[in-house]
């Protein structure tokens, strides 16, 4: 950006330089909590299906069943028609995960989203089982489909994922800072 006015250039630079800090620093802690957070979901999966190993590469966004074991395990359980796994229409053209991995995935990650409402866009769920990332993908806004480690991941997506995340912001200690920085 130029600008005819130097402390305004000066103030840009400088804000430049604070996001590149922010997101050096938030690339290793992004990148661990991603993982922490897949090691979560995995424990409670493999223990609800007494698994010792998960993988399946089957599922799509939109062939995909959430799991849904009781009903009231819905997320969306008062406005049903939001809900994949309840819409009649939705339901007829999908089918449950065949390992009994994914949907599972599928709600966790509902249920750990902030506002129940993932973006699916840029994740692929065919690699839920072996790439952390792709669960950590769920978090981010639009434009991000391409981008395959926290590396490729800008700083409003970093930011995104640490808001989104209920679990992830427990380990935030000034979350509207995060906020803030977000919005600006
Ligand atoms: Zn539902
Ligand atoms: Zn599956």
């Amino acid at each position: 950006m130029a600008t005819s006015n130097p402390r305004e250039e000066t103030n840009w630079y400088k804000a430049v330089d604070g996001l590149r800090y922010l997101e050096k620093g938030l690339v290793c802690f992004v990148d661990n909590r991603a993982q922490n957070l897949y090691i979560k979901f995995t424990d409670v999966i493999k223990r609800n299906t007494n698994k010792t190993s998960m993988s399946c590469s089957q599922c799509k966004i939109n062939n995909l069943l959430p799991w849904h074991g009781a009903k009231a395990l819905c997320p969306h359980v008062s406005n049903p028609f939001k809900c994949t796994g309840c819409n009649v229409r939705a339901k007829k053209s999908r089918r449950h995960c065949p390992e009994n991995i994914c949907g599972r995935f599928y709600d966790l990650i509902v249920h750990d989203h902030y506002r129940n409402e993932p973006l699916w866009d840029n994740t692929d769920v065919s690699r839920w089982t072996t790439d952390y990332w792709q669960i950590a993908k769920c978090y981010l806004s639009k434009g991000y489909k391409d981008k395959e480690s926290v590396r490729h991941t800008d700083v409003g997506g970093l930011l995104s994922i640490c808001i989104n995340s209920k679990t992830i912001q427990r380990d935030i200690t000034h979350l509207c800072n995060f906020k803030e920085v977000s919005i600006s």
